[in-house]
């Protein structure tokens, strides 16, 4: 299906592209060899929430019709009221799992077509995505919902930038991660990791670090830095 046809009941269509090309524009400047679609997705919705929601209210299995808010307190906290992490954060409304997890009605091939038509450099996108989808269940309920991917912020106890502020890095469902920041951590730092091995070694596949390995360790967060794998 061709994007115009995929898309044409949507009502932002040149909002939609006027942000893709500028997604695309700036990894062409900063010489990335291969680009992706910088998470736009194509979807009416409120506060840009579909950067998130877009594959769980796409996706069979999930109850779309009856979405959920997050209760509140759960990982926006961390954060002073009028930040983004915040407001993204306690706002959520998704779906919540009610059968077998399927592809549904996700539109990703016409997003992809969409974006390569705009750039000569290769777009890539999914690629860990496709076989977390294919992960049973039990497993792949610990990657969704993702809880963010770009983001320019800097990290929460030194102040340095994050990777996510370079669009390098993914967290995966806060309710099964643990991130030492959390906890106490006064003194030693206990290590705990809710994180299944096999979205791990997915990750780590496609050139992605895990930040459950780290001493400061953050089992959500994955990274994607192929040169540090490479150099093993
Ligand atoms: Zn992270």
């Amino acid at each position: 299906m061709t994007s115009e046809r995929a898309m044409v009941s949507r009502r932002f269509r040149e909002q939609y592209e006027d942000a893709l090309t500028c997604y695309l524009r700036d990894q062409e400047l900063a010489g990335l060899d291969i680009v992706t679609d910088g998470d736009c997705r194509f979807d009416d919705d409120v506060g840009g929430q579909s950067w998130t929601a877009y594959p769980p209210n796409h996706m069979s299995g999930l109850d779309a019709q009856h979405p959920v808010a997050t209760p509140a307190g759960r990982g926006g906290i961390w954060f002073p009221r009028g930040h983004i992490l915040h407001d993204y954060l306690e706002s959520r409304v998704m779906p919540v799992i009610s059968g077998p997890v399927g592809r549904g009605n996700l539109q990703y091939t016409a997003m992809w077509k969409a974006a390569q038509r705009f750039t000569t450099r290769p777009v890539k996108f999914g690629a860990v995505s496709a076989e977390i989808d294919a992960l049973p269940d039990k497993i792949k309920r610990s990657a969704y919902p993702i809880a963010g991917t770009y983001n320019c912020r800097a990290i929460a106890d030194t102040g340095e930038p994050s990777p996510h502020g370079y669009g390098i890095a993914i967290d995966l469902n806060t309710a099964v991660s643990d991130y030492w920041y959390w906890r106490p951590h006064e003194g030693a730092i206990v290590y705990r990791n809710r994180m299944p091995e096999e979205i791990v070694a997915i990750f780590e596949k496609h050139g992605f670090i895990w930040g459950g390995k780290w001493y400061h360790f953050d089992t959500m967060h994955f990274e994607f830095r192929p040169e540090l794998l490479a150099a093993k």
